[in-house]
């Protein structure tokens, strides 16, 4: 069957009141984004409180559903017939036509939902519900009405022109990409932070991110694989712009200076401190990790607060109370866990300590890092200054 509209449905927006239109226009930009890198060319339309996409060329229907899949915003995608409006019995053979189409299988259980938006029109929806259920039966005489729970609904909206559709496909959900914002993801190879990047994303925010690498213990390909799961994100999230942070020297020289116990936890302090400053230049408001309470044991709770004293700038954590089993279903899901397994080094796994502090304290970190004060500054604007720039899309 070959759709040539697709109704969007979009929930949360639609409670915006006066900066509604900023929603929806947001949403029609990522929608015309996602659809510009599939074959085919559609047209993008707006109507009180609705969302078209209507396609001006012939098209994969795979690729337009998982194109609009990945829009946040979207709760419900529908391909529907679109009919100018005509008489009451051409509606009915109309619907009847589609419902064929659509439901080739004889047994099943439906509903009819009819809306009249336009008063004007002759029939009201009551009496447009019975007489296409009436219609469907004398059809299907192995098919029964259930109101509660139909295996379909038929939808029958009656506005300018006559929407109807029996699929609702599930969108989603979130917010529209660009209306809430931009934070700084600290996106590493691991399984969690792509998955914390997609979290914070779907509510509306842009990504950006910062991968530390550390050449030549931590490989090109290790790299790539970042680059890689940046990709992989911007599929939802529109384009990430991504910065390759040199972070050796620093990690050396902590490794030279520090207790070892403390190494895991220094560099994380300095991780969040090149972060905050790319945040700052890019005017990014917040920092996105992919944190667990006490995954590992820079993530206890102790870790995490000393962690935090050096931030200004809020840290977002949304995997925060999630179990690993909940983060790689989410990260199949969203397709990146793959990728994340693959078995390339990570910088902090090279110089992590056997026994790192899962209670560090804030006093003693401080101290030692007062054994960096030399050279520490230097380093830091060395880093800064390494920053490679790759945007990341797909
Ligand atoms: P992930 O699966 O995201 O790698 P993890 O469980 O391996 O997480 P850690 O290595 O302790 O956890 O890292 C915690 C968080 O710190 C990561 O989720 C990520 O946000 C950030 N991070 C760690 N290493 C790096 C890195 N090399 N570059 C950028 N961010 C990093
Ligand atoms: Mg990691």
């Amino acid at each position: 069957m070959f759709y040539h509209s697709f109704l969007i449905k979009y929930a949360e927006i639609g409670t915006k009141g006066k900066n509604r239109y900023i929603f929806e226009d947001a949403l029609m930009h990522d929608i015309r984004h996602k659809l510009n890198k599939i074959d085919g060319e559609f047209a993008i339309q707006k109507e009180q409180g609705r969302i078209y996409v209507n396609a001006k060329t012939e098209y994969e229907y795979d690729d337009v559903i998982d194109a609009l899949s990945r829009v946040f915003g979207i709760t419900g995608i529908c391909p529907m017939m679109q009919i100018e409006k005509c008489g009451y019995d051409e509606l009915r053979e109309k619907v009847l036509a589609f419902v064929k189409e659509e439901h080739p299988e004889q047994s099943f259980s439906f509903k009819v939902h009819a809306r009249r938006a336009d008063k004007h029109y002759p029939v009201n929806s009551d009496i447009i519900n019975a007489d296409v259920g009436y219609d469907i039966l004398c059809a299907y005489p192995e098919a029964r009405v259930d109101v509660h729970h139909p295996d379909f609904i038929v939808y029958i909206e009656v506005r300018q022109k006559i929407n109807v559709y029996t699929r609702v496909l599930p969108g989603a959900g979130g917010m529209p990409m660009g209306t809430n914002g931009k934070a700084m993801l600290l996106l590493s190879g691991g399984i969690d932070s792509p998955v914390a990047g997609y979290m914070i994303a779907k509510r509306g925010v842009t990504i950006e991110a910062v991968y530390f690498h550390a050449p030549p213990y931590t490989s090109e390909r290790a790299k790539e694989k970042v680059v890689e799961l940046a990709r992989l994100v911007a599929r939802f999230s529109g384009p990430i712009k991504l910065h390759v942070i040199n972070f050796t020297d620093i990690q050396l020289y902590i490794y030279e200076k520090c207790p070892h116990d403390e190494l895991t936890i220094i560099m994380r302090r300095y991780m969040m401190r090149i972060a905050e400053r790319l945040a700052e230049q890019d005017d990014c408001i917040g920092l996105i990790t992919g944190e667990s309470i006490g995954q590992v044991a820079s993530q206890t709770m102790f870790s995490l607060r000393v962690t935090d004293e050096v931030c200004e700038l809020p840290v977002y954590r949304p995997v925060i109370g999630f179990d690993k089993q909940e983060i790689v279903d989410l990260a199949e899901k969203i397709g990146t866990f793959e990728t994340s397994i693959l078995p390339y080094e990570d910088c902090c796994t090279i110089f992590v300590a056997k026994h790192p502090v899962t209670k560090p304290n804030l006093k003693s970190i401080q101290k030692s890092e007062k054994k960096l004060s030399e050279r520490i500054d230097e380093l830091f604007e060395a880093a800064i200054a390494s920053d490679e720039i790759i945007w990341c899309d797909k």
